[in-house]
């Protein structure tokens, strides 16, 4: 590309003009949408037919590009803000959140340091100080915004283990062979993963016939550890079930053990605005650290996770960053987000949710998730009514699980891909025990008890 070919990309021409404004009309229309439609997956063959040679070296031009876009490759993207859309954990960002992610990108802010975005980090600070006193920490808590949850947890765990190690040197006290953190059966995946990452060993401790990771068990789990034991983890709210452990009983045991206390509630944390609910997160003010992602139940748009510390300083201690290049930050003192997790450059992507929360108020947030809490109670009674079905596990949050009685694995897909296929819902089969069931995920203050009956009915052979 020749100099005045580079110059162009970032001058505005007639064409950038014109797409500036397509673009603009799109976001527009899209975010306007009620319902988006479902859409849904397509072959590598099709998109190889219909959406190859995008790359060339002389370019599409923007108009043919969002064209390529609008017409072949969002189609095969599953709208995970459709109200029907119910399967792992969907998305529902408020108009005001996605708006935002917008001017986010815009005003191109940086925001990993104070000294170059401190505007947007002290916006930051204020949601994640928000969210730590909604859990009960003290005012000194804070954090930052990662991408997801699995970053969260595994950032989390790396500042735990810091501190473990830090401790036993200051003490002169011998390293274990391996270090091991507990978490339970029905914790998520990337704890697993997080463990991996760092080598060290998980011990799933058995949670109870609710589903609950009790302080019992994870003492029992805690006695066949030797050495090296350095972070209990409890769940706020499964993935499968929305099921919240008993954080108070496993606080005290890791409290008991001297040990750090993570809380991943993802998905369910947010559950802890509604005060009908909040009763089950008794116990949340122990922890040493906890995450909760706002893409999930806090309506805000990909990615976005909050990680916040009890004492940020020990997640500083663990993950700053040191290079020549980064001096000028290190010895300023300021609050820097990229110390306080697994990342440097960072998108302010906390700012969206500022925005939506600045704009609407933390009570229409404790009401949106209020109603998702009721809706799945609601549809859980429906479910009881229908002689088909079996609830599989009495709902605590927004999730629903329950079987089709007589239906085999292959049933339950056969079904799911007719529901995608006609663009009315995407429930994919998930399963417990061995035993296929549905799930039904809710968060979307756009799904209704009409929706989800529509659904049931559709598993009716009488119908
Ligand atoms: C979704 C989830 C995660 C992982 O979060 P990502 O944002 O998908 O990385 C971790 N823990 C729980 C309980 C979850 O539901």
């Amino acid at each position: 590309m020749g100099l005045k070919a580079a110059a162009k990309m970032h001058t505005s021409t007639a064409q950038t003009v014109a797409l500036r404004e397509q673009i603009l009309d799109y976001a527009r229309t899209r975010m306007q949408l009620d319902p988006a439609p479902l859409d849904g997956p397509q072959t590598l063959k099709f998109l190889k037919a219909n959406a190859s040679n995008t790359i060339t070296e002389s370019g599409l031009g923007g108009t043919k590009a969002l064209k390529v876009f609008d017409e072949v490759l969002a189609p095969a993207c599953i709208s995970t803000d459709h109200p029907g859309y119910l399967s792992f954990i969907p998305a529902a960002p408020t108009e005001a959140a996605t708006l935002f992610d917008l001017v986010v990108s815009a005003t191109s802010v940086y925001g990993g340091s104070w000294l170059e975005g401190s505007g947007a980090v002290f916006a930051e600070n204020e949601v994640l100080s928000w969210l730590a006193a909604e859990v009960g920490l003290p005012k000194s808590a804070g954090g930052v915004f990662v991408q997801g949850g699995s970053l969260g947890n595994l950032s989390a765990l790396v500042t735990a283990r810091h501190q473990a190690i830090a401790a036993r040197k200051a003490t002169r006290r011998r390293m274990p062979k391996r270090w091991s953190i507990i978490a339970s059966s029905e914790s998520h995946s990337s704890l697993k993963a997080a463990a991996r990452v760092m080598d060290v060993d998980i011990l799933l401790a058995s949670a109870d016939d609710k589903g609950r990771l009790r302080g019992t068990a994870v003492a029992e789990a805690a006695a066949k550890i030797k050495d090296g034991l350095f972070a209990v983890v409890a769940t706020a709210g499964t993935t499968n079930f929305g099921i919240v452990d008993r954080l108070d009983e496993v606080g005290k045991v890791a409290k008991g053990l001297g040990v750090w206390f993570h809380i991943d509630g993802a998905y369910g944390l947010a559950g802890i605005l509604d005060a009908k609910v909040k009763p089950l997160f008794k116990g949340s003010a122990l922890a040493d650290s906890f995450i909760v992602d706002p893409h999930k139940w806090l309506f805000t748009p990909f990615d976005c996770c909050a990680l916040v510390y009890r004492n940020p300083r020990l997640a500083a201690a663990a993950h700053t960053q040191h290079g020549e290049y980064l001096e000028v930050l290190e010895t300023s003192g300021d609050y820097n987000p990229s110390d306080y997790a697994y990342n440097l450059t960072r998108r302010a992507r906390g700012l969206p949710l500022w925005c939506s929360l600045a704009t609407y108020g933390i009570a229409a947030y404790r009401a949106a998730i209020a109603d998702n809490i009721a809706l799945a109670h609601k549809v859980a009674d429906v479910i009881r009514t229908r002689e088909y079905l079996s609830l599989v596990r009495e709902p605590e949050l927004s999730i629903v699980v329950f079987e089709r009685i007589g239906w085999q694995q292959r049933d339950y897909e056969n079904w799911s891909n007719t529901l995608l296929a006609d663009g009315i819902g995407f429930v994919v089969p998930s399963s417990h025990n061995g035993r296929p069931n549905a799930r039904f995920a809710i968060v979307n203050p756009r799904t209704e008890l009409k929706l989800l009956i529509q659904i049931l009915d559709s598993m009716d052979d009488q119908k």
